[in-house]
């Protein structure tokens, strides 16, 4: 796992943790199967998210291991957790497979090109190329676009987070996600506001649905 850490703050870290697994301890894996399972708590919802037709998460944010590994992907740079969260994210949406088979895309929640030049890597983005990889789904990652730079929604309430990501997306060609079903990809969802905001402008340019597909709510 250590080659594949690019940024030095990563490669720091693997130091600090090397590939134990963030559940059980066990040396070798970043995180084991036996805990991946161990943090499976849900695999559909309806979406009580405004323009989102599904929703299907793997587990919740309190479960204290998977909270850790999602901190580690997201805030440390321990890459070798996208192998794990996107075999999650593939057990998801495997039983969907025929549904999705013909006019899906995966689209992940994309990040701010300043975000992403600060962390070195959007680790939806990340996510979504590994999915894609296992899934006969094509990936579009350059239609949704984060055009506006808006705060880490972290430290913000439910309705400070509904306006700081409001128009804060848009589509660079409508044309490829006209009539389509999309299958956007982040890794936690939290008030639903990112996946609103996104699923909103994926609709005003002529998507038919759009299913959100995350690892942790
Ligand atoms: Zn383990």
């Amino acid at each position: 796992m250590r080659d594949i850490i690019h940024t030095a703050f990563g490669k720091f870290l693997s130091v600090i943790f090397p590939d134990n697994c963030v559940g059980c301890g066990k040396e070798g894996q970043v995180f084991c199967q036996n805990c991946v399972v161990k943090t499976k708590k849900q695999t559909r919802t309806k979406a009580s998210v405004l323009f989102l037709d599904k929703l299907y998460y793997w587990g919740i944010y309190e479960d204290k291991t998977l909270s850790r590994a999602l901190r580690r992907f997201k805030y440390q740079g321990i890459q070798g957790l996208s192998e794990p969260f996107s075999d999650i994210l593939k057990d998801l949406i495997t039983p969907q497979l025929s549904y999705f088979s013909n006019d899906a895309l995966i689209v992940p929640i994309p990040a701010h090109i300043n975000r992403k030049r600060g962390r070195g890597y959007n680790q939806a983005e990340l996510l979504a190329v590994k999915l894609s990889e296992k899934v006969p789904i094509p990936l579009a990652p350059d239609i949704l676009i984060k055009s506006k730079n808006t705060k880490s929604q972290t430290s913000l309430s439910g309705v400070e987070r509904i306006f700081n990501v409001k128009n804060s997306f848009s589509v660079a060609r409508p044309e490829f996600v006209k009539n389509k079903k999309i299958i956007l990809v982040d890794d936690i969802i939290t008030t639903g506001a990112t996946l609103c905001e996104a699923a909103k402008v994926l609709k005003e340019a002529g998507a038919n649905e759009v299913t959100g597909l995350v690892v942790a709510k």
